[in-house]
């Protein structure tokens, strides 16, 4: 019997942007564990009698813990049946993934991973912002606002050298990153917000790193959402 989890990614919320492999998998699942950034559109590709299962957070019901979300990998594989992970973007990107392989490897069943489209440059994309530019950016840098508390160093947001910086998880401590950034890039620098990228529901501010929170705080942005500091973001209205 071959005990195996497949890590999917799902894209960045337009179900369109799975990859052929992955809505493969997803078909012959028999079960599936997603999560909210996952887009539930693609479940329904499933096989009758496939059992999804949402991990995600939800309000007023229980969020499963990571550790809940191991288990449950392990002991269905362990069952035998055909696991699919479903996870929003690229498993690998700021998504626990390796986490997941780690403990699937540590319990002897085997994982495949099915790379998918980052909303880290997909989310810029859709919303017409290039994340390099031949005249504005020739590197980009991918962050998270929210660093494993445990962890000893912090990022430093002021010392990142990309002429792009993408910022993901950003929301929560978005005053205290935006503050670094200006300090070292100044206040004129474009910056943009985004949220909901790749859904009917995308919202998009645009500003400088000057009004950006600003911005974003009068149209009531939150997460999900993706933060965007560079020349880059001038594309936008070049491209719009
Ligand atoms: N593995 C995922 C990222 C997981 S971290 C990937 O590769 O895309 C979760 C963060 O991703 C969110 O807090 C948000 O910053 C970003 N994100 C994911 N999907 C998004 C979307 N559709 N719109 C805006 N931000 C998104």
């Amino acid at each position: 019997m071959v005990r195996k989890v497949y890590l999917v990614g799902a894209g960045p919320g337009d179900p369109g942007l799975i990859t052929v492999k992955g809505l493969g998998l997803i078909e012959r699942a028999d079960i599936l564990i997603y999560d909210r950034l996952a887009g539930e559109e693609l479940l329904s590709h499933a096989k009758p009698g496939a059992e999804p299962i949402y991990v995600g957070k939800r309000t007023g019901a229980h969020a499963y813990t990571q550790e809940e979300i191991n288990r449950l990998l392990v002991e269905k594989a362990a069952e035998g049946k055909v696991v699919v992970r479903l996870k929003g973007g690229d498993p690998f990107v700021f998504g626990r993934g390796g986490e997941e392989a780690r403990v699937l490897r540590e319990h002897g069943i085997e994982f495949e991973v099915v790379p998918g489209v980052t909303s880290a440059v997909a989310v810029p994309a859709l919303a017409n912002i290039p994340v390099t530019d031949r005249r504005y950016a020739s590197s980009f840098t991918v962050v998270t606002g929210q660093e494993d508390p445990t962890k000893g160093a912090r990022l430093d947001y002021g010392a990142l050298k990309a002429d792009t910086v993408v910022i993901l998880m950003g929301m929560g401590n978005l005053s205290g990153i935006i503050e670094q950034l200006k300090g070292a890039r100044g206040e004129g620098t474009p910056a943009a917000i985004i949220e909901k990228g790749a859904t009917r529901e995308q919202r998009v501010v645009v500003g400088t790193l000057g009004d950006i929170l600003e911005r974003g705080a009068r149209e009531g942005i939150g997460p999900p959402a993706i933060v965007v500091v560079g020349e880059v973001v001038r594309l936008r209205e070049e491209l719009g």
